[in-house]
């Protein structure tokens, strides 16, 4: 057996069991409460609890749990193992569950001797903090979001700007939402942009600090890739001088809905002029 340096001598994990129980101590910790979250939990499909099966959570946010006996079952079937809809690429279940005694061995050993739980990249918006992790941390009017080198969806932007004040810094780009697809990216160029669907502004809330984040944020800031059409309603409609369009961009058709006054006023108040392409 070879100890990772550093590690006490104590208990050394050696079953598959072991390890996924680690794997579960780990992902508890994100409860204020692991000991009594582990104290309730039951097994999804046959209800056994934590005293008769061994249980592991279904997903990396530990909407439920499985135990031994019913997990094969669970993972015959094509759906992910957690049925909550932000939970469909979490593939926690199959992965741990598919390693071998020894592929969980190898990777203990190359984390020296603690257990990782890779966050899933899609989907969770869990902010990592360095120390709070994995604690969530909820974001409110008082948080500062700093948008820098980043692509993040019409629907994401949207909820950022109507509930924290943003920061928009260099190259942020806006493209379309779709349910299940990641909504945020990696800084991504005019080229990247306009393969992606494209933007759209439908829903946003008339508050004040929506209409303090428009603002802060400089003229021509945010990209967006190509597109045809545009509709901004009511309040949105400020967000308009804000956004680059794609130099090649032909737009056929740009649609201002205004039907409260105060939103036509403010947005000619800023007396902005926004690059709307050819
Ligand atoms: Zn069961
Ligand atoms: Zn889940």
């Amino acid at each position: 057996m070879i100890l990772p340096r550093g590690v006490p001598n104590t208990r050394v994990p050696s079953t598959k069991r072991d390890f996924m129980e680690l794997k579960k101590q780990e992902l508890l910790k994100r409860f204020t409460d692991p000991a009594e979250k582990e104290r309730g939990s039951m097994c999804v499909t046959c209800r056994d609890n934590n005293t008769k099966a061994f249980l592991f959570p279904t997903c990396r946010i530990v909407h439920s749990f499985a135990c031994e006996g019913c997990i094969p079952e669970i993972l015959k079937d094509v759906w992910s193992a957690c049925r909550f809809p932000s939970c469909i690429n979490d593939n926690l279940l199959r992965e741990e569950f598919g390693k071998t005694v020894e592929q969980h061995r190898r990777e203990w050993v190359e984390n020296g001797g603690t257990v990782l739980v890779q966050p899933q990249a899609i989907d969770l918006l869990t902010l990592a903090i360095p120390g709070r992790w994995p604690n969530s941390v909820l974001l409110h009017s008082e948080t500062t979001v700093t948008l820098k080198n980043i692509a993040l969806s019409d629907l994401l932007l949207s909820k950022l700007l109507e509930k924290t004040k943003v920061v928009v810094g260099e190259n942020v780009s806006v493209f379309g939402n779709f349910k299940g697809e990641n909504c945020i990216r990696k800084g991504t160029d005019f080229e990247g942009l306009c393969l992606l669907r494209p933007a759209s502004f439908s829903r946003i809330e008339n508050n004040t600090r929506f209409m303090e984040n428009i603002a802060e944020i400089p003229n021509n800031r945010i990209k967006l890739g190509k597109v045809n059409s545009l509709v901004l309603w009511n309040y949105a409609i400020n967000i308009l001088p804000k956004l680059i369009l794609h130099e090649e961009n032909v737009m056929g058709n740009l649609t201002l809905d205004i039907y409260e006054k105060n939103t036509f006023l403010e947005y000619y108040a800023r007396k902005t002029t926004s690059g709307l392409g050819r």
